[in-house]
């Protein structure tokens, strides 16, 4: 390993009938860390997300080994390494785990590949069943695992698809906490040679496994640097708390993080 990829968004600018979702962010997400996410909803992360793997347009560029992603369409986005996961799991219910995975691996085999009858568990998905924990539910049908093992299982699937990139969107909404631990270790296990960046709401997984974290408010981004520096930064405090942060004490903001964002007619 020596060089360390970058994902680096310049100017990324998205419409909708007028409607500025994403405002000319410029930002850039280094493999080996574990790059969040945040902001309140309606902030533009999911649309940010959306434009870089060609599913809805956006303007400006956004570079990954030398190739500008606004320009190609999103099944090319995939077989150049950049994967993503939705905030609403799109498994395929009624085929087991391993099927799902196969299916998933199929982007990198050419059409006649995925007609022939194959022996036995190819290597790269036995050591991604392995990695997201659910060798033993290989035969399971993908609908009868608990919500934490489908995101898990959706993880997964980028990694037999061998994306560079993963973009999860909210990946531990709705997780229990011993889930979003082991999600946490799960993402700091494949993280290292890959670039990661995690949408999330609660500050308390972001406290704990967050090493870069970008705020985005109104299609801009707010601040970024680590989350101290974001905690502490008077801009970020008065969006998730309103303009009481203003006037409230440390011990106070202490108290409600960043998490009181439906809480901000506390004053
Ligand atoms: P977040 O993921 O940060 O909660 P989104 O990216 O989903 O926010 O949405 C950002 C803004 O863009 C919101 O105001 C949302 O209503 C709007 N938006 C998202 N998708 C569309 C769309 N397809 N058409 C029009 N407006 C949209
Ligand atoms: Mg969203």
């Amino acid at each position: 390993m020596t060089n360390v990829d970058q994902l680096v968004i310049e100017g990324l600018t998205v419409d909708f009938d007028g409607f500025r979702a994403v405002d000319g962010v410029d930002l850039t997400m280094t493999q080996g860390v574990l790059n969040f996410l945040i902001g309140p909803n309606g902030a533009g992360k999911t649309t940010l997300v959306d434009a870089i793997t060609g599913l809805v347009s956006g303007t400006g560029r956004v570079t990954f080994r030398g190739a500008d992603l606004l320009t190609m369409r999103s099944h090319r986005i995939v077989r150049h390494g950049v994967g993503r996961t939705f905030q609403t799991a799109t498994v395929f219910e009624e085929l087991s785990v391993l099927q799902n995975l196969d299916i998933a691996g199929g982007v990198h085999r050419k059409a006649w590949q995925l007609v022939l009858p194959r022996r036995g568990v190819p290597d790269y998905v036995a050591s991604a069943l392995e990695t997201i924990g659910l060798s033993h539910l290989a035969d399971t049908p993908a609908g009868f695992l608990a919500h934490g093992q489908k995101q898990w299982l959706e993880i997964g699937m980028l990694l037999v698809q061998d994306a560079s990139v993963m973009l999860l969107d909210e990946p531990v909404a709705g997780m229990s906490a011993e889930e979003r631990e082991a999600t946490g270790d799960l993402l700091r296990r494949i993280g290292a040679d890959r670039t990661i960046v995690v949408i999330e709401h609660d500050m308390d997984f972001v406290r704990s496994f967050a090493d870069h974290v970008t705020v985005m408010h109104a299609g801009r981004i707010l601040a970024e640097g680590s989350v101290a520096d974001v905690q502490a930064d008077p801009r970020v405090q008065e969006v998730y708390l309103g303009h009481a942060a203003a006037e409230a004490t440390d011990e106070e903001l202490a108290v409600v993080g960043l998490v009181a964002q439906d809480e901000e007619e506390a004053s």
